[in-house]
């Protein structure tokens, strides 16, 4: 069981909203930190590990400069992702570029950052050459179809629109072995917020076994794996976080009994989480604006599904302590809404909580990941600001809250004067 407690005081709060209002999300450098370090020396047994962190889980380039201090790199799916890595000195093959459905100027932008590049599709391989020209390096992601159970939240590998089947990973890297490309690598994606360890031992077997078995057939040494990511997080108060050292100790029980075993020339293994990198260490503070009781009671807060979506697209628990009544017990059954004219506006449906007053400070845990990031501005709902919480306990705004101005910077008013 994983206690839900913060890092920070209602005092401290309350000093920060004197500068920043709410809502804001607030990251815990210090914890990031300690958990990179934690994944690093987990993995630091198994061969060449490294981290790429799926930028769009936290897109703030302050918190990949932090990661890249840390050791990891970043896996980039789209031209602004890759322009957030490059502008946080993430640069060359410490780039992992794994998109789909790609735009061929995504391709050249990748290729001239000299990133990785990791093809979603068979038919890439010809657009990639004809737009950008083949790279020393290549990597494919593997959808292995029914030889996996689908996990919760991303479903059946079959029903998935990602990657190459078993029979195109073959005929992929001989057209790649024909074409003189030189370095290969294999990856996939399989999993979503799983918090078994075994789910991603099982995963990395599979990928092992194709390993062995393209470079039998096809005659290619695999530089690297990439395991992709999908490792959860506790968001209930109950759940255990996923130890990393479950997952090393499995990855290199399989590791040995097949990519050894067959005495391969061994490949780096690779992770791109995103989710369990940053998704503990954020919260979002909101304040009460408005208490209703019809039918049921309601919590009014100043966020809402535009500051976090998890809530309301997936019916997501986000663990919610009131400041200062951390004890005082919960006696009230209530839904934590937001403003938006959209009944899945709610951070919590039938949460029991302390007795809310108007004027309470909520933080909303476990948004560090996927919280921010999937924010949009429906309703005319403007976007929050992200701030630092440095070890030193100082506070640093990351990103400034969105304002009316931002809004309106895509229409051109002088032209609607003009307009009948
Ligand atoms: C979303 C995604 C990730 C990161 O997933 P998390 O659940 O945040 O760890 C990594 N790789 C790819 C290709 C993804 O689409």
């Amino acid at each position: 069981m994983v206690s839900k407690e913060l890092p920070f005081t209602k005092e401290k709060i309350e000093e920060i909203i004197q500068t920043y209002p709410t809502p804001f999300h607030i990251y815990d450098e210090k914890a990031i930190r300690a958990n990179a370090k934690d994944m690093l020396r987990a993995f630091s047994k198994v061969n060449g590990f490294k981290e790429f962190f799926a930028v769009k889980a936290l897109p703030n380039p302050y918190i990949l400069k932090i990661l890249k201090e840390e050791g990891f790199g970043a896996d980039c799916s789209s031209l602004p992702e890759l322009l957030l890595a490059e502008k946080a000195g993430i640069t060359g093959e410490n780039i992992m570029f794994s998109s789909n459905d790609t735009p061929a100027d995504e391709f050249v932008k990748a290729r001239e950052m000299g990133a990785i590049i990791n093809l979603d599709d068979i038919s890439h391989i010809e657009v990639l050459e004809k737009t950008a020209g083949l790279p020393d390096v290549l990597c494919f992601r593997y959808n292995p179809g029914p030889l996996k159970e689908g996990n919760a939240l991303i479903g059946k590998p079959e029903e998935a629109k990602y990657g190459f089947t078993r029979e195109q990973l073959f005929e992929g890297y001989e057209i790649l072995k024909k074409k003189g490309v030189k370095r290969f690598g294999l990856h996939t994606m399989v999993a979503s917020n799983e918090l078994n360890p075994d789910y991603f031992v099982e995963t990395a077997r599979i990928l092992f076994e194709v390993i062995v078995e393209i470079s039998k057939k096809v005659g290619i040494q695999f530089e690297f794996v990439n395991l992709g990511g999908g490792i959860g997080i506790p968001y209930r108060p109950e759940q255990d976080r996923v130890s990393f050292d479950k997952i090393a100790s499995g990855v290199q029980k399989a590791y040995d009994e097949t990519i050894v075993k067959n005495g391969l020339t061994p490949p780096k293994v690779y992770l791109e989480c995103g989710r369990v990198i940053t998704g503990p260490y954020g919260y979002l503070i909101t304040s009460v604006r408005h208490l209703k009781s019809i039918y049921k009671d309601y919590v009014g807060t100043d966020a809402c599904m535009a500051n976090l979506m998890r809530p309301g697209i997936y019916g997501a628990y986000h663990h919610i302590t009131i400041l200062g009544k951390e004890n005082q017990p919960a006696t009230t059954k209530y839904d934590v809404t937001g403003s938006l004219c959209e009944n899945n506006d709610k951070f919590a449906v039938d949460r029991m909580l302390p007795k809310v007053e108007r004027g309470d400070l909520l933080v909303i845990h476990d948004t560090g990941a996927h919280g921010y990031a999937m924010g949009f501005n429906y309703n005319g709902k403007l976007r929050s600001a992200e701030l630092l919480l440095r070890p030193d306990g100082s506070v640093k705004q990351i990103r400034r809250a969105e304002t009316i101005d931002d809004y309106f910077a895509t229409l051109d008013l002088n032209g609607l004067k003009n307009f009948k």
